[in-house]
């Protein structure tokens, strides 16, 4: 996005680097950090031979920066904006490994069965179950008689181009529509109605376990297909008698890895796999760009029907929305050609 005098800026899109903290192996083997984050300008700078480069973000984070951080400055003002009733969108980006389910959810059974029964794992918490937990309190501190709410929650992944629902495992292959008056909904995909963070996050719990079991039953992996877990929230206003409705969505999604797929496995299912992550991860950067464009004054199409991604997340990216897409990236000298990748990708939002 345009950066104006002030310094904030113009598009409905916000950019966002997160580095993860080296891990257990990174360590032992004596990596090399090919990563430098400068706090105060918000940029990042990839020491990658012969041309090192610096971009800038509306915020960047190091791996020093923990949960309630990256709540407080990326996930609580876009909760706020869908508790004010715009569609919003949190997008995880970035190769697998780099942190996205990490900073979406924390830590979890695959990565760290052990933290879960730690008493650090409530620190550890990710931004959906902070956004739960944000969402109910704010609501119960906001109702009154003339002021009600209501959340439905809804989890979908799409691999291949194919949209399955995850709350209702016999449900595949479903459709995306548009309703001139209601936006984007998925035909015949379950919304489940919540009332609190912990229900919220049990639907939320069961829906990426049964992606887990659907994917690995048919030798695949979860890190290949994207999960989009929306929230529907409802408020009801009563202004002077007259009753005020209003529907927002927010759209939590962990994208499936960037990675390019390497020669040798890029055959039979790997290629399509390879072809339908590729598909959907450039039709968004397309669509991004161009709403930047547009915000800018230019005059674009939005090729939202490129992918079923872009589809489906039309009415949070475009129009009076908010979007933020977190880049996640590692700090490894090893990884550095795919932190390029995403630093690069992250860039065009701008
Ligand atoms: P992805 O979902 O992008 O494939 P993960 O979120 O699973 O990556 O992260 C890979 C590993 O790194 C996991 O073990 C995760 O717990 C750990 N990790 C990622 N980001 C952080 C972080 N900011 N702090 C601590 N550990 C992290
Ligand atoms: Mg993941």
């Amino acid at each position: 996005s345009d950066t104006s005098s002030n310094g904030s800026c113009n598009s409905n899109v916000q950019v966002v680097v997160r580095v993860r903290p080296p891990n257990q192996k990174e360590k032992e083997v004596g990596y090399r950090k090919c990563v430098a984050v400068d706090l105060s300008a918000q940029s990042i700078s990839i020491n990658l031979m012969p041309h090192p480069r610096t971009f800038k973000f509306d915020y960047v984070a190091d791996e020093q920066v923990d949960q309630e951080h990256i709540f407080n400055m990326v996930g609580k003002p876009i909760t706020d904006a869908c508790l004010q009733g715009y569609h919003c969108c949190l997008i995880a980006y970035g190769q697998t490994g780099a942190g996205k389910t990490f900073t979406m959810e924390g830590p979890t059974a695959e990565s760290e069965a052990s933290v879960a029964l730690m008493p650090e794992f409530q620190q550890k918490k990710g931004l959906i179950p902070r956004i739960l937990d944000y969402i109910f309190q704010r609501m119960a501190a906001e109702k009154s008689k003339d002021m009600e709410f209501g959340v439905k929650c809804s989890y979908l992944q799409i691999y291949n181009e194919q949209v399955a629902d995850l709350l209702d495992p016999e449900s595949t292959n479903l459709t995306i529509h548009e309703d001139l008056k209601a936006g984007m909904y998925v035909e015949g995909l379950q919304e489940i109605l919540v009332s609190t963070p912990e229900v919220t996050y049990g639907v939320f719990r069961k829906g990426s376990e049964n992606r887990h079991v659907g994917m690995t039953a048919m030798n695949q992996e979860s890190s290949r297909s994207h999960g989009v877990f929306t929230l529907v929230v409802e408020s009801k206003h009563n202004v002077g008698g007259v009753m005020n409705r209003r529907i927002s969505r927010f759209y939590l999604v962990d994208l499936a890895g960037s990675e390019r797929q390497k020669h040798s496995e890029t055959v039979g299912i790997r290629l399509k796999e390879a072809g339908s992550i590729n598909k959907s991860l450039s039709a968004l950067g397309n669509v991004i760009k161009a709403l930047v464009d547009i915000s800018e004054g230019k005059e674009r199409h939005v090729p939202y029907r490129d992918s079923k991604l872009t589809f489906l997340l039309k009415d949070a990216l475009g129009g009076n929305s908010k979007c933020t897409l977190i880049a996640n990236v590692s700090p490894a000298d090893k990884n550095s050609e795919e932190t390029l990748s995403t630093l690069k990708f992250a860039q065009r939002a701008k």
